[in-house]
């Protein structure tokens, strides 16, 4: 767990070590013998004054303000320290984040809860959310040759007509075994396409995984390993006493924009605050141990720095000489998601998930939020997800959105052609070009590892999920094994 977390625990050997041998001439600002404030000298007055934290706490700097890093805020300010979060959105939440429909807010991208999520469901309710918490029977469909079919529980899986019977048998005996395999190494070494290819034949693959892949991850699932579908497989199929069982997605009421109040008001609570659009420029060690963080025109410091960032910010705006990353000669490729959300008066979809098995629609699959969600969240309307998962260098991202709306607009009328002009009520697209790594062949030995090199400076974001997708049951386990390992550490007074 420690490689995951990039908890060095053994750090505090090392300190010394890199302490000594820091080049301060490269930060003007640093002398070795006193503490520095843009190059003057300052007092221990002076530095605890721009510390602001509350007097005998240790200060804690967070840069981030996503689900990692508002969690990693939430649990620390919990052990009697003052917690300060930099975001530079002007709203908190990153990828998780809310948007204005208009009449009502609800989150930017589709997200949902799954009952296996323990560690999501445990955070949500420590924060007094649970009675927020709700529950809906979720559907899922599958388009193909212009005809929807609904394939929930077992009796519409066996009644599925592009699927014969052996090969159904097949498909639930590769879910079942996938479920069940915890060498994940192995996994890496096949490609998903020819995994599952070996363990329920062509015709499964045709029919039902490669619509699924083509949803998630575009043409590009070609070169993804067998450990993405394993990750899907046991997080949407673990504890379920069957796998084509009937299945229950959650959410909270409001979004996440309620989870991300609650999180920053319990901070509050606890005398620790968010600063939101401020973009942390740099980060730097201090010589008599702590670091400090410069935002705008402004510098502050802190016992502890955690960074939540992507590594490209790291590396933007760390000092070299608080964490050391190593690359290989390949490097990690990144998917970002285009997706038209599409607000209408009726509802366009009892799917949460539609599989396309039409390769000429512009979107990779449909998400029905509303299928989920009640439309007393949404202002008695109903909103649909068209996502498409791109590259870096697709042409999507040179294009205006009014551009991509028109192209998606044109594949929704052909899916849904009843829908009329006066049911529309708005379309917007939300871009995000990051999202989630390529998990290619080996991935786990080519993503970069990252170390902090200094005793008060840690790191801890998604890049580093080596055998798992991005999710916030996920991001929510990173912190709760970070705060296993550091918590007594985060206790300890620097400056
Ligand atoms: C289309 C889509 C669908 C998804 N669906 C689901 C789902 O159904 N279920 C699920 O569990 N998860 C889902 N996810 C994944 C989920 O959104 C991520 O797991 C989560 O948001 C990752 O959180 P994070 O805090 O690690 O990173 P981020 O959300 O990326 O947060 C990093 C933060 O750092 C900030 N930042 C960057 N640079 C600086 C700087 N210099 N100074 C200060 N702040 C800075 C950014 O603004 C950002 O807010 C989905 C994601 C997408 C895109």
């Amino acid at each position: 767990m420690a490689t995951e977390c990039n908890v060095n625990l053994s750090r505090q050997n090392k300190m010394k070590q890199v302490t000594d041998s820091t080049n301060y001439d490269k930060y003007p600002d640093i002398q070795t013998n006193t503490n520095t404030q843009n190059g003057q000298d300052i007092t221990i007055e002076e530095l605890q004054a721009n510390s602001s934290g509350q007097a005998g706490k240790t200060k804690v700097g967070i840069i981030g303000g996503g689900l990692m890093g508002m969690a990693l805020a939430y649990r620390i300010s919990e052990l009697n320290t003052s917690v300060k979060v930099f975001e530079s959105d002007s709203q908190l939440g990153g990828l998780s984040t809310h948007h204005d429909y208009g009449s009502f807010t609800w989150d930017k991208f589709y997200h949902v809860i799954v009952p296996t999520d323990g560690s999501l469901i445990n955070l949500i309710k420590d924060i007094g959310l649970e009675e927020h918490l709700r529950w809906s029977r979720s559907f899922t469909g599958y388009y193909v040759n212009k005809s929807f079919y609904s394939l929930n529980g077992a009796k519409e899986f066996l009644l599925f007509p592009l699927i014969n019977i052996w090969d159904k048998v097949r498909l639930v005996f590769t879910i079942f075994y996938g479920g069940r395999i915890n060498n994940w190494k192995k996994l890496e070494t096949i490609t998903v396409k020819d995994w599952l290819i070996k363990m329920g034949g062509k015709k499964n693959f045709i029919k039902f995984w490669e619509p699924l892949l083509l949803a998630k991850l575009g043409e590009n699932y070609k070169r993804v390993s067998a450990v993405f579908i394993w990750t899907y497989i046991r997080r949407l199929f673990k504890a379920r006493e069957h796998p084509v069982e009937k299945d229950y997605m959650g959410y909270v009421s409001g979004g996440y924009k309620t989870v991300f109040d609650r999180l920053s008001d319990r901070l509050t609570e606890k005398g620790s605050n968010v600063l939101l659009n401020t973009s942390v420029k740099s980060i730097m060690p201090l010589s008599d141990g702590g670091l400090e963080v410069r935002y705008g025109d402004k510098v502050e410091y802190f016992d502890k720095v955690i960074f939540t960032a992507p590594i490209n910010v790291l590396e933007k705006v760390t000092s070299p000489d608080l964490f050391e990353i190593k690359k290989t000669d390949k490097s990690v490729e990144y998917l970002g998601v285009v997706c038209l959300a599409l607000v209408t008066k009726k509802p366009l979809t009892p799917f949460y998930v539609l599989n396309m098995g039409d390769v000429n629609t512009p979107f990779t699959g449909v998400i029905g939020i509303s299928s989920l969600v009640s439309s007393e969240e949404t202002t008695g309307n109903y909103i649909t997800f068209f996502p498409k998962y791109i590259p870096s260098n697709h042409d999507y991202w040179g294009m205006s959105d009014e551009a991509i709306e028109e192209i998606f607009m044109s594949g929704v009328r052909n899916l849904y052609p009843g829908l009329e002009d006066e049911d529309l009520v708005s379309t917007h697209i939300n871009r995000a070009f990051k999202v989630q790594p390529l998990q290619v062949l080996n991935y786990s030995s080519i993503i970069p590892k990252i170390k902090t090199k200094h005793p008060d400076f840690f790191i801890l974001n998604t890049s580093q999920f080596v055998n798992d997708s991005v999710n916030n049951n996920r991001v929510v386990q990173h912190v709760e094994s970070f705060m296993e390992q550091i918590a007594e550490e985060l206790k300890t007074k620097t400056i």
